[in-house]
């Protein structure tokens, strides 16, 4: 049950043919359910399903080391010990807090590795969800300070007790570049990595063209593209409030919660796609646009070198960071590029 309610909400970047037949060269594939959505592998040219199968091998190795809720993993190990101690944790952890850190600073607190207490609180990822008192909201808040993550070498601590990690906005995006990195490193040199709509490519179309990589349509329902992307050799990673959400009283509350205000962040953004060397700096980026809206987003997407970055607004219009250097093509009329 949760599995298929998951599996229709969070496909939200789509690989496909698109209208091209590819006879030849067929891809091998496969997928699992796993970091709680649906990864799609596959591989172009060489290699069969039991390489498929080591992949999916180390995006479960990163899971059970990065994931909140896996006793024993680094982040569960941090909440428990948090304003108690530092705990030894893997390089791959401390990496994460501190791009997390990172964008933290370019967003002014906005992103936020240590929402961990709110995400709780919100409870949206089992699909019920909790609307909170003020009170819930207060003390959940009063715990989300990125600047009370503490580093030391290889150890780590979070300052105050009842705080907590959450890799949710940046751990697909850094596993994606890993298993990139693994198939490359088994030879692959053509091929789609999909962690739940965090698309990252390995080389271009075994013919040589780019991949064409459908935009979900914000507005609906999984699989209605609004837009196609031409790329190679890059990552691709959508952050939306369409993604896991609950309804309360009429209305839509989803998993990207704005620290400020405890509530889900809502500016006026529907999607932003960043499209990106690495993952990470996707997935990162994607999430921290999303929370500046429009105007701060549009700027840090131009500032920040090899990015390109595409903004949906309620209103249908389509924007596009300066320096767009990208395919990209609207196949949906209702949208429209904003002038
Ligand atoms: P998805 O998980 O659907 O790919 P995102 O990459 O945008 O989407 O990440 C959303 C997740 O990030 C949430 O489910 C939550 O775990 C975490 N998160 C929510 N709000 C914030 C925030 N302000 N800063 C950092 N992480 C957040
Ligand atoms: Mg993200």
């Amino acid at each position: 049950m949760k599995y298929m309610a998951l599996l229709c909400a969070l496909i939200a970047i789509i690989a496909c043919g698109c209208g091209e037949k590819q006879n030849q060269n067929e891809p091998i594939t496969a997928s699992d359910f796993q970091l709680d959505t649906v990864v799609t592998l596959s591989i172009y040219g060489q290699g069969d399903k039991s390489l498929l199968n080591d992949a999916f091998g180390e995006i479960g190795r990163y899971d059970k080391l990065l994931s909140r809720t896996n006793p024993g993993s680094d982040t569960y190990r941090l909440e428990q010990n948090a304003g108690e101690g530092f705990v030894a944790v893997s390089s791959d952890t401390i990496f994460l807090l501190k791009e997390s850190e990172k964008y933290s600073r370019l967003s002014g607190g906005l992103f936020d590795v240590t929402i961990g207490p709110l995400v709780s609180l919100w409870n949206i990822h089992d699909g019920t969800g909790h609307y909170p008192t003020e009170e819930e909201l207060d003390s959940a808040m009063a715990l989300v300070n990125y600047e009370d993550v503490l580093i030391d070498g290889d150890n780590a601590m979070l300052k105050r007790k009842g705080m907590a990690a959450d890799f949710g906005a940046i751990a697909k995006g850094y596993i994606a570049d890993r298993v990139k990195e693994f198939l490359i490193g088994k030879g692959v040199k053509s091929g789609i990595i999909n962690l739940g709509g965090n698309v990252v490519l390995i080389g271009g179309k075994p013919d040589g063209g780019d991949f064409h990589i459908g935009l979900q349509d914000p507005d609906a329902a999984t699989g209605e593209y609004m837009g196609i992307v031409g790329i190679s050799d890059k990552s691709i990673v959508t952050s939306g409030p369409y993604e896991r959400f609950f309804m309360y009283e009429g209305k839509r509350y989803h998993h990207i919660i704005d620290p400020k205000t405890g509530f889900p962040s809502d500016n006026g953004l529907i999607q932003v796609t960043v499209i990106s060397d690495d993952s990470v700096t996707g997935d990162a980026l994607s999430t921290t646009l999303f929370l500046m809206g429009l105007e701060d987003g549009m700027k840090l997407a131009g500032d920040t070198p090899g990015v390109s970055a595409i903004f949906v607004t309620t209103d249908k219009k389509v924007y596009l960071s300066s320096g767009f250097d990208t395919t990209f093509n609207i196949t949906n009329p209702e949208y429209s590029l904003a002038p």
